[in-house]
């Protein structure tokens, strides 16, 4: 993996070492699968691939942060303190996106907005930001039934990619009594209610 542009002082190679450093060999297969995706996506719909391939390369970076450095963060930097109410499912792209400004030295506002973004999706959602998080789920190592259904959309129509996504998690959550981030709810009824 070699990026031309890294929107950081580091290099390519030194943004892949930190990146691999901090997860473990199947998350970072996975961190490869949504960097090649986003950048089929970006193709798709006129956005630059290479960016679309160094965000969707690094938008899970702090995903196994500890729980403990998280809400250390989290209090430190004030971040909103009902993020608390919830885990590293959530903290992962909200507050990864503090790890991510802070040691692979990324300040690019667009592509720390698609971190954000990656997990919950928002109300407000830019290209990039459908890109990562599209491509979050459809990536070639992911496997769930409904997938060959959500790739199909997601290549078609991109915004339709979004609303299909937000509706499978949304059914997953309530289907597991799992509780709702106020934005995943937002985005919902943003994207994927059909009237
Ligand atoms: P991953 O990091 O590649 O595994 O994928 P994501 O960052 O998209 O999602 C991580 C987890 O967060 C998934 O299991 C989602 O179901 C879960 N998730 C997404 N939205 C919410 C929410 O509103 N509440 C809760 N509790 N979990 C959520
Ligand atoms: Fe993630
Ligand atoms: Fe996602
Ligand atoms: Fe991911």
């Amino acid at each position: 993996i070699n990026f031309v542009k890294t929107y950081s002082p580091l290099t390519s190679d030194e943004i892949v070492a930190k990146e691999k450093s901090n997860m473990d060999e199947k998350r970072f297969k996975h961190c490869i699968g949504v960097s090649e995706t986003s950048r089929k996506l970006a193709e798709l719909n006129n956005y630059d691939p290479d960016k679309a391939a160094l965000a969707g390369f690094i938008h899970d970076y702090a995903k196994q942060v500890s729980p403990a450095r998280f809400i250390e963060v989290i209090k430190e930097q004030h971040f909103d303190p009902d993020l608390l109410n919830y885990n590293r499912a959530i903290w992962h792209g909200i507050v990864g996106s503090y790890f991510i400004e802070k040691e692979l030295k990324i300040t690019d506002p667009e592509i720390l907005t698609a971190i954000k973004r990656h997990t919950t999706a928002d109300v407000e959602m830019t290209t990039l930001d459908k890109i990562v998080f599209v491509a979050d789920f459809i990536e070639p190592g992911r496997d769930f039934p409904g997938v060959e259904e959500a790739r199909k959309v997601a290549f078609a129509n991109l915004d339709d990619g979004v609303g299909f996504e937000l509706a499978h998690t949304l059914d997953f959550l309530i289907t597991n009594r799992k509780k709702i981030y106020p934005k995943t709810f937002a985005a919902y009824n943003k994207w994927a209610v059909k009237d």
